[in-house]
């Protein structure tokens, strides 16, 4: 057998993961080559921390090369061009050559896209919006702040729910509660929708307990700077004191060019394989298009979420896949759309979220009573991901397999 070589393309949770688990899998003469243009990694669910004041911008970020496996060849370099008839990959520094390629190069955010918006919001969707966003909050005087979901899709269905509440809660701390209105706008329906009704309506009680006004079916199309007002889509405008945005997000530009895109701009996958259409040729994370049962317009299919949960299992999915199809020994794998997410709410609690996103008719998703416990299962799981690869990440891995057993919770190793 010839020594064969995969290539990732970006290592944020999916590539990670995936290179990881492949390292783990694959004979030595076999080589696992991760594509990553940024030599920081920061793990984006802890942002919502950063813009509180709770975490310090060195304590979410890690050199990626603390994350990689041993033996897992990281470049690190820009993906320029990806070349499927050839099966090459052109990038900043050299072109290589792959046998079979995963694509889990992520969103990409475009704040450039609704006129006016990235002149004037805010954002806790980047590391260094987030940082920034924190001192605005310090030196916020009191008024209407304004959380904006400006387009969908985007990642992580919690998070500007949980952005909106940990404002609310920053504020209050600093005595501004009374002269402070939170104001959470979006598009859809309903908090959460993928997750139904019942848990919407729950997620809408949290918000309204924390201060938070929930406005639905607002879609934003232009922001006037000067005027400090937002204009919606046949909806009233609004006048805001402080603008936090969730900018549109797309599908990155070299996958668009390398023709594996949708016309939406994100990669098609089968579902439970993360194959494209392409033979040896895998997508994986925020970058694909996985449709799900359930509707909540009847025009409008639903998207599996994009989060960093379904990212993290899909890579190891793939990776099993992959190296099955190498050494032809192994189990196959199958991604089962399984899923959870803790909503931080403000003063150490969480709620917790959790189901299966491919049950018919439609997801089954449970919301568990809000508590401290789920805070500090992500405080976990956050210590866990960024931790180098050594002793200290063997500890912290085995303490989440052993709380996810206590709680029945199914937390991907
Ligand atoms: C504020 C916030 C909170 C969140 N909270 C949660 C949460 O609680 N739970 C959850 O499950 N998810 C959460 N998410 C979502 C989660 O972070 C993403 O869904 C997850 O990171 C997706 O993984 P990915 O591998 O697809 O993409 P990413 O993790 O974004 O990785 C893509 C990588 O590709 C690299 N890249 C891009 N283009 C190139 C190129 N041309 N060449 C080389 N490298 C490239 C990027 O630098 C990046 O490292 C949150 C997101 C945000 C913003």
């Amino acid at each position: 057998m010839t020594g064969k070589t995969v290539l990732i393309l970006g290592g944020g949770v999916g590539g990670l993961a995936t290179a990881n688990e492949l390292r783990r899998l694959l004979p030595d003469e076999h080589r696992v080559v991760l594509v990553e243009k940024n030599p920081k990694h920061t793990f984006a669910p802890s942002f919502l921390w950063l813009m509180t004041g709770a975490r310090r911008p060195e304590q979410i970020a890690q050199d990626v090369h603390q994350l990689v496996r041993p033996g897992v060849d990281l470049l690190l370099a820009e993906g320029q061009a990806i070349d499927i008839a050839n099966s090459t990959v052109q990038t900043s520094t050299q072109m290589l050559h792959y046998d079979h390629l995963v694509v889990a190069l992520g969103a990409e955010l475009a704040p450039e896209t609704i006129p006016g918006l990235a002149e004037s919001a805010h954002t806790f969707y980047t590391f260094d919006g987030a940082a920034k966003l924190r001192d605005a909050l310090q030196g916020f005087g009191g008024g209407t702040v304004a959380v904006v979901v400006s387009a969908l899709p985007y990642k992580c269905p919690g998070a500007p729910h949980e952005g909106a509440m940990l404002i609310a809660d920053t504020l209050r701390k600093r005595g501004l509660g009374k002269k402070t209105e939170v104001h959470l706008f979006s598009p859809e329906p309903q908090p959460m929708p993928v997750a139904g009704p019942t848990l919407g309506e729950a997620v809408k009680q949290m918000l309204a307990e924390r201060g938070v006004s929930f406005h639905p079916l607002h879609k934003l199309t232009r922001v006037d700077p000067d005027a400090r007002e937002l204009a919606f889509d046949g909806k009233d405008p609004l006048k805001y004191d402080l603008l936090v945005a969730i900018p549109p997000h797309r599908g990155p530009k070299i996958a668009r060019q390398a023709g594996l895109t949708n016309e939406a701009g994100w990669i098609p996958v089968d579902r439970t394989t993360l194959r494209t259409q392409h033979e040896n040729v895998y997508a994986l994370g925020d970058v694909t298009a996985i449709s799900i049962p359930g509707r909540w317009k009847p025009d409008v299919a639903m998207l599996l979420p994009k989060a960093g949960v379904f990212a993290h299992a899909q890579g190891q999915v793939v990776a099993r896949r992959i190296a099955v199809a190498i050494t032809g020994t192994g189990e196959q794998d199958e991604f089962a759309g399984d899923g959870y997410c803790m909503l931080e709410a403000g003063e150490s609690l969480s709620g917790f979220a959790f189901g299966n996103f491919f049950a018919e008719p439609s997801p089954q998703i449970e919301l568990r009573k809000i508590g401290r416990i789920w805070h500090l299962g992500k405080v976990l799981f956050e210590q866990w991901w960024l931790a180098p690869y050594g002793m200290k990440r063997d500890v912290l891995g085995w303490m989440l397999a052993i709380g996810s057993k206590m709680f029945g919770i199914p937390i991907v190793k």
